[in-house]
């Protein structure tokens, strides 16, 4: 099958990290049989430093035309002096919000091999951990109505959270769909107890369930969650939840799997299309020097395999080549530790198409 691809390199590490990535697609494509077309756009820095704007139209028009995006990172200090409004993260923000891209996809997998580098007890997290966190990336307090007014007090200033039934129903659909795939346990995360659009949250939560009697749903309080995720995360496989509370509990999810520069992601729109990106940044101080974990990134693009291809068996043979990998004892500087071989960004790379 054929495949249009718009890369989104981006700054810092992200160019190393996305060459890596393109070698791999490429040996899939290969290996099975499909045709993966790339077409190289600009977005953040290095968009600012060629025509003077983070986010193009013409970037925007050919991620239009594309079947997915794959994003390496944007930022670093070289435009860190720059108006909020003018900054290479902007260039994020409007590509969701262009592409409606609503449903952000942050699993947490702790890779058996890389264990030590969980900060929790080894009881807790033997055999390893696979969450999923599906967020809801454009809705909520960071969208909702904000300002500021006078009152007795002084000044004060206030940020809305407010969601609509359908806002809910789509996210809750595509975290039930995540569940059919996997584990069928969904665990919904809010505070019923205190807000009232957490309260239609649930209840919208407990309408869409209806469709998926085979789902295990239950409902958490936010502050349990946070509180249960490093108490016992086992109990998880799916987690939906709003933009902020998403924001805070991915965060805290991917932090029991050690290493940043392993967690992928995925931000998706209605139909197939999405959007795959590491979760790190641009890493401007290892940029250019060959130290980065393009392990991310590839991941990454397994995900949009999975999720916007539907290619199920090419995405278990890149996920399987990293174990192989990491098994192996090859580690990037990011999670090295004594007794393993030390490799760079090209040499992973290059390890990882060597076991596909
Ligand atoms: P960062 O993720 O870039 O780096 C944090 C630390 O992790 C650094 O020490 C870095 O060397 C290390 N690191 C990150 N990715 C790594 C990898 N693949 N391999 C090995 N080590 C890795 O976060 P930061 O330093 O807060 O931000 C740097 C720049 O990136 C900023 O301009 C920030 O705004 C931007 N940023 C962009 C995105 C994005 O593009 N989605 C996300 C986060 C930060």
């Amino acid at each position: 099958m054929d495949f249009k691809i718009a890369l989104v390199p981006g700054d810092g590490i992200g160019p190393e990290v996305i060459e890596e990535t393109i070698k791999v697609l490429n040996k899939i494509g290969e290996k099975y049989n499909h045709k993966f077309q790339f077409t190289t756009v600009l977005a953040g820095g290095a968009a600012i430093d060629a025509v003077g704007n983070c986010l193009p139209q013409d970037t925007i028009d050919v991620c239009k035309n594309s079947d997915a995006i794959l994003l390496g990172a944007v930022g670093g200090w070289k435009w860190d002096t720059l108006p909020g409004d003018k900054r290479p993260e902007r260039a994020i923000l409007g590509l969701r919000k262009q592409l409606g891209l609503f449903a952000n996809l942050r699993p947490a997998l702790l890779f058996e091999e890389l264990a030590e580098a969980c900060p929790l007890k080894s009881e807790i997290i033997e055999g390893g951990l696979d969450i999923v966190v599906v967020r809801e990336l454009t809705g909520g307090i960071y969208f909702g109505e904000k300002g500021f007014k006078d009152t007795e007090l002084g000044r004060a200033a206030y940020d809305v959270e407010q969601y609509a039934e359908e806002e809910v129903r789509r996210i809750a659909v595509v975290a039930f769909d995540m569940a059919m795939k996997r584990n069928k346990r969904i665990t919904s995360v809010d505070k019923a107890n205190v807000l009232e659009s957490s309260r239609l949250w649930r209840s919208v939560v407990n309408e869409v369930a209806k469709d998926y009697p085979d789902v295990e749903l239950n409902h958490l309080y936010v502050d349990n969650a946070a509180m249960q995720m490093v108490r016992n995360p086992k109990q998880f496989d799916v987690i939906v939840t709003s933009n902020i509370f998403g924001d805070i509990l991915s965060d805290e999810a991917s932090m029991i799997t050690g290493s940043i520069g392993m967690l992928p992601s995925a931000s998706l729109a209605k139909g197939n299309f999405g959007l795959y990106e590491p979760v790190h940044g641009s890493a401007p101080d290892i940029a250019g020097q060959n130290q980065a974990n393009p392990m991310a990134a590839i991941l990454s693009a397994a995900m949009m395999l999975r999720y916007s291809f539907g290619l199920l068996k090419e995405a278990d043979n890149i996920e399987k080549a990293i174990k192989s990998v990491l098994s192996q004892g090859y580690r990037t500087a990011d999670i090295m530790s004594s007794g393993y071989k030390l490799i760079g960004t090209k040499e992973a790379g290059d390890r990882i198409i060597s076991q596909l």
